[in-house]
């Protein structure tokens, strides 16, 4: 089974599914696994008519601690402060550090079909006053949460810690602070120059109400405050927060013990690598999921995250790899295993659940979207390189039939993404360039037996041959076999006459993206004058 139709199944009755996320800088394009698995989840749920909430939170009360994001001169001043009070360091238009960045992540979701029912902002939520109960009582049960740190993660509190981050009413840091002495209103805080070593608080104490939006919870009860706040059921989570003893562990055991309330569901789930995690492609083109989403169409980008178990480590390499037409490639392949066509390799259990789970509508219908033209990416990204190509037409003429809309609107998408991904991350060997002008030299290399096989596929060409990729690789096929020479040795043949090099994209393909009577003369230049007499 689907892995998110295993989980609905285990369900029943209502469900709030819920994720939340801290604004502390760019984010990258592994960050969307968590979004992209919430989305399939709150799917599932609803297609086993379970009635479902999707709720997603920004943390943008938690203390700025990423130096790297700041110029030097506003390192001192910022960090520490709550993000949502730092200014958007990009200065177009946001109202903060946060909304900046939050803003950057969550405006790929709709584009990726992601549609919470609403979103919240915590620097919005605690001034409600909604949170106060709670705050209440992690205060009155300040020892038990001591406690819990000490049994659950061996995280050793001192004597009178209390849980909870005032906002420094004089320098507004949050992360400088500690507090003690709770007495039902009032919390005594200090805000310490050494607290931390990543902010210097400004030395200041006295005592505030810790209501209204004056502190916030640390991170741990927080989390299980939001849980208690919107009646969370499901929340996946990434699994370095999931290990035993880790952060999850704690706000499961602050949920029961001190919010008195079952912690919801929790679907782990494995990073997403970058080789060396790095942010930036060779070619100046980011990891940053905005950047990726550039780049990558949503139906592709979902099925990265959507095609394996959660628990599975993805890796996804796209600078100077294929990876990226492979993501396309097996998009293709399910779609045609969706609309009860043989593909080649194994299928994913379930593999029409998987298909329409990549896909941004989730209404699709399957047979129409498993069944339209996919032009292949890679020969795309060629077809794009050949000067001259008119591709709507090569691909109707590919397809046999004129395009539907659907697939009109398929192909500008790929047409898009195609050439961005020349342009950013395509590896050297797919870039090519057909020689127009002249023999190219490297074609001196050719041998007898070479020369006589592109003698012989000219023949061939000249004849009668319907002008598109298959059948112009099957002549390719035949041409060597008659000549009696292996097939590569007849590519590697045109790759030298047409492009310079030894190797290029399908040759049956690059040749039919080219004028006839140019094939026909480039082939006999390159046989040269021998093998007319020979
Ligand atoms: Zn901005
Ligand atoms: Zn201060």
């Amino acid at each position: 089974m689907f892995w998110a139709d295993e989980l609905a199944a285990r369900l029943s009755g209502p469900q709030v599914v819920n994720d939340s996320k801290t604004p502390s800088g760019t984010i990258h394009v592994g960050s969307l696994r968590g979004p992209v698995i919430l989305d399939v989840i709150v799917r599932a749920l609803r297609a086993h008519d379970l009635p479902t909430t999707l709720l997603y939170g920004i943390d943008d009360l938690d203390p700025m601690d990423a130096q790297a994001m700041l110029t030097p001169d506003a390192t001192e001043q910022w960090m520490g402060v709550p993000l949502a009070h730092v200014p958007d360091p990009a200065s177009d238009g946001h109202e903060s550090y946060a909304r900046h960045f939050a803003g950057q992540f969550i405006d790929t979701f709709a584009g990726l079909g992601i549609h919470p029912d609403r979103y919240y902002w915590m620097s919005e939520i605690y001034p409600t006053g909604q949170v106060d109960p709670l705050i209440r009582t992690a205060l009155d049960r300040a020892e038990l949460v001591r406690e819990i740190y000490r049994r659950v993660s061996h995280v050793e509190r001192p004597p009178g810690w209390l849980p909870i981050h005032v906002i420094c009413p004089t320098c507004g840091r949050v992360g400088t602070t500690l507090s003690s002495d709770w007495n039902g209103e009032t919390v005594a805080f200090e805000c310490q120059p050494d607290l931390v070593t990543w902010a210097t608080g400004c030395g200041s104490s006295g005592r505030v109400s810790p209501f209204g939006g004056a502190a916030k919870l640390p991170w741990n009860l927080e989390w299980a405050a939001q849980w208690s706040l919107f009646g969370v059921t499901v929340e996946p989570c990434g699994k370095d927060l999931a290990t035993a003893g880790g952060s999850r562990d704690r706000s499961d055991a602050i949920a029961r013990e001190v919010f008195e309330r079952a912690p919801p569901l929790n679907v782990p789930y494995e990073f997403l690598n970058i080789r060396g995690q790095k942010m930036s492609s060779s070619r100046g083109r980011g990891a940053a999921a905005h950047e990726i989403a550039e780049v990558v169409p949503p139906e592709q980008l979902r099925l990265l995250f959507v095609r394996p178990r959660p628990n599975q480590a993805i890796e996804f390499d796209p600078d100077g790899s294929n990876a990226i037409p492979r993501l396309f490639d097996e998009s293709d392949r399910l779609a045609a295993a969706t609309a009860g066509r043989q593909v080649k390799g194994e299928l994913p259990p379930d593999h029409e659940r998987v298909f329409a789970a990549s896909l941004v509508d989730p209404a699709a219908d399957l047979e129409a979207v498993g069944s339209a033209y996919r032009p292949p990416f890679a020969h795309l990204a060629l077809l794009l390189q050949v000067p001259g190509v008119d591709v709507p037409s090569q691909m109707a003429a590919e397809k046999g039939a004129a395009l539907t809309a659907a697939e009109q609107d398929l192909l500008d998408e790929r047409i898009a993404a195609a050439r961005a991904w020349l342009d950013a991350y395509a590896p050297p060997e797919v870039r090519i360039e057909v020689q127009r002008d002249a023999l190219p030299a490297a074609a001196g290399e050719l041998d007898q037996a070479q020369r006589s096989a592109l003698e012989g596929l000219a023949d061939r060409l000249e004849g009668d041959v319907t002008w598109n990729g298959e059948s112009l690789q099957g002549a390719i096929f035949s041409a060597a076999t008659a000549a009696g020479i292996p097939k590569p040795r007849l590519f590697g043949a045109i790759y030298l006459a047409f492009l310079g090099r030894p190797n290029g994209p399908r040759a049956g393909w690059l040749l039919a993206s080219l004028p006839p009577p140019f094939v026909v003369q480039r082939l006999r230049a390159a046989a040269g004058p021998d093998t007319l007499t020979a």
